[in-house]
């Protein structure tokens, strides 16, 4: 957040673009554009007779599809986690109601082509999609969109595709990309992609990131701009893509290049040394995951546990919720990977700006409320439907003897909720108990301190829970009254704001005065200018992104505890976000003339 602030997207010139960085990496090379038709479904009236006919056509189209699906999974090699469960995920959809009941009865309802019914089914899934706030989700919408062009082709019957001409030393460039397509890509040797569409969290971005394609997307109208043959320089970390570049600039952005695979692979040391200060002071550095698929890249990193689960992810997946066996093999694969560390899993944290659609009965409590950020989230969520809190904590019991868990409770805001959730995890164990199933009784049980009053209450708290996990990303966003996901209200959400390092400070010393440790994994743990701040606060664990531990790891290792307590000491005085960034802008080149140049 803040990084991006201080570096600043560059502005866009008649010879540069600016998009969305998703992949990093940058190339030098000519481009492709790839014109694909798209697919404009006309409407046709067919006599009875031939309705049944073209339903076959339409299955048949499924099918192919499948096909074409099942014999891209061949080639994708197993240990690409992402790609292959992107390709599964697809697989699915064609089997989506959605999809396929709702194509059919169209087709025989109105007497209509299998385009124009497909296309009507498409609008009324995308409807769905457009009334879901959070952009992780909405984003999925891009998945089923993709999956439907495939069919829309086989309709229309297209034997090839423009991309399988892309093969060797080239960036293309299209209104959009399948994550399919960027499989496909590496198989084609392509260097890099454009597109017009797309955002930070689409698949066709994670599988970039997974299979290393440097990619900016979110440039809108490129294909109009840019002509096969035209030189580039694109960059997929800053998102910027220089037209027709001058000699200077390829030699500076090759430069570039080799500097920053230097940096990747001198950071890489950090990975196998201990989180320790140069005194020997210790910090656990853990990750942040959504996903089970995410743990080879947990490991990658050198993580000393999972700092964060997001458990709400696994509830987004389909049409109902997980079972309590899906969720107990989940929670085992954590524990079992990541033992003898420990896995912190919090309970289901929906409400506010990310809501389910995956219930029986499809109940929508969160279409009636006003104030999401105020209503029923988080653990009132889960107090409210008990039944469903009792399975997810049911299945995280009965994992539990599979390693270290950590029990987390989101955005508590008074003791009842931590006491209710703890005698309903008493009653549980008693369950287990009686049916002779086993349990670890030394499960540890936290929460979450991202609410002003469980700041002004810690001591109170710290009585009753285990371990004490910050949660920046909401604690800004309460004491500062900012909404998160708000664009005109950005520029004032200030991890720097003194009350925010006064409430970290305090939880910090609530928790230690009750022989607690404090973790913190909101955002803040994994930008490079907050983590010397953070360790200066007295924290004593750092939960981020897996990619970014190495980076913090060097920071700590050229911390010490003197330099770092000074730090902490002269945030704490500064009266406003401007002091505290001046103060560091002048401090942390002197303490870490490396990572920091002086201003
Ligand atoms: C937070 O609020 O800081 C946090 C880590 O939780 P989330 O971002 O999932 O709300
Ligand atoms: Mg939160």
């Amino acid at each position: 957040m803040i990084m991006r602030k201080m570096n600043g997207a560059q502005a866009e010139t008649s010879r540069t673009l600016q998009g969305i960085g998703v992949s990093p990496g940058i190339v030098v090379a000519k481009v492709m554009v790839l014109k694909r038709p798209t697919w404009r479904a006309g409407r046709y009236h067919l006599p009875p007779e031939h309705i049944e006919q073209e339903v076959g056509r339409f299955s048949q189209a499924i099918n192919a599809a499948g096909q074409e699906l099942l014999r891209l999974r061949e080639k994708v090699a197993d240990d690409l986690a992402d790609a292959l469960s992107i390709i599964d995920s697809h697989l699915l959809m064609l089997k989506d109601r959605m999809i396929i009941e709702r194509t059919t009865a169209i087709i025989r309802q109105n007497n209509v082509n299998a385009e124009w019914a497909l296309a009507q089914a498409l609008c009324d899934i995308k409807e769905r999609f457009d009334r879901i706030d959070d952009p992780y989700i909405k984003e999925r919408y891009a998945d089923i969109k993709h999956v439907a062009d495939r069919v829309f082709g086989l309709l229309a019957g297209r034997e090839s595709d423009p991309l399988d001409l892309a093969t060797g030393p080239t960036i293309v460039v299209a209104n959009d990309f399948s994550p399919e397509d960027t499989m496909r890509m590496q198989a084609g040797n392509v260097l890099g992609f454009l597109t017009e569409k797309g955002g930070m969290n689409s698949h066709t971005a994670i599988v970039a990131r997974s299979l290393a394609i440097p990619a900016v997307v979110g440039l809108e109208h490129v294909t109009g701009i840019l002509a096969t043959g035209d030189l580039i320089i694109m960059d997929g970390g800053s998102g910027l893509v220089i037209l027709r570049p001058d000699p200077e600039e390829i030699i500076r952005y090759q430069a570039d290049e080799r500097h920053s695979r230097a940096r990747a692979d001198e950071l890489d040391r950090y990975i196998y040394l201990a989180s320790e200060t140069l005194d020997g002071y210790t910090l656990r550095l853990s990750a942040n995951i959504e996903m089970v698929e995410e743990l080879p890249t947990v490991l990658r990193y050198g993580s000393e546990g999972i700092g964060l689960f997001r458990s709400e992810f696994d509830y987004f997946q389909g049409r109902r919720p997980p079972t309590e066996e899906q969720l107990l093999s989940t929670y085992r694969q954590l524990l079992e990977t990541m033992s003898p560390h420990p896995v912190t899993v919090r309970t289901l944290d929906v409400g506010g700006d990310k809501f389910l659609n995956s219930f029986p009965g499809n109940k929508a409590w969160f279409d009636q409320e006003r104030n999401p950020a105020l209503g029923l989230r988080s653990i009132r969520f889960s107090l409210y439907e008990k039944e469903l809190f009792r399975m997810q904590l049911r299945a995280l019991l009965r994992a539990s003897v599979h390693g270290r868990l950590r029990i987390l409770l989101p955005l508590v805001s008074a003791l009842g909720e931590v006491r209710q959730a703890k005698a309903i995890i008493r009653e549980l164990m008693a369950d287990l108990e009686a049916a002779e199933q086993p349990y670890a009784v030394d499960v540890e049980i936290g929460m979450m301190v991202e609410v002003p009053s469980a700041v002004v209450m810690a001591d109170v708290f710290a009585a009753e829970v285990d371990f004490f996990a910050i949660g920046t990303n909401d604690l800004i966003q309460y004491s500062l009254a900012i909404d998160r996901g708000n664009q005109y209200v950005a520029h004032l959400y200030e991890p720097f704001h003194p009350a925010v390092l006064r409430m970290i400070k305090q939880t910090v010393e609530a928790g230690h005065a009750h022989n607690i440790p404090v973790s913190l994994c909101g955002e803040m743990a994994g930008d490079v200018l907050c983590v010397p701040v953070l360790m200066g606060l007295g924290l004593d664990e750092l939960s981020m992104r897996p990619a970014v531990i190495p980076k913090v790891k060097r920071l700590l290792r050229h911390s010490s505890t003197r330099q770092l307590r000074n730090l902490g000491e002269q945030v704490l005085r500064c009266a406003d976000s401007n002091d505290v960034r001046a103060y560091l802008a002048t401090t942390l080149p002197q303490y870490y003339p490396k990572e920091f140049q002086q201003p």
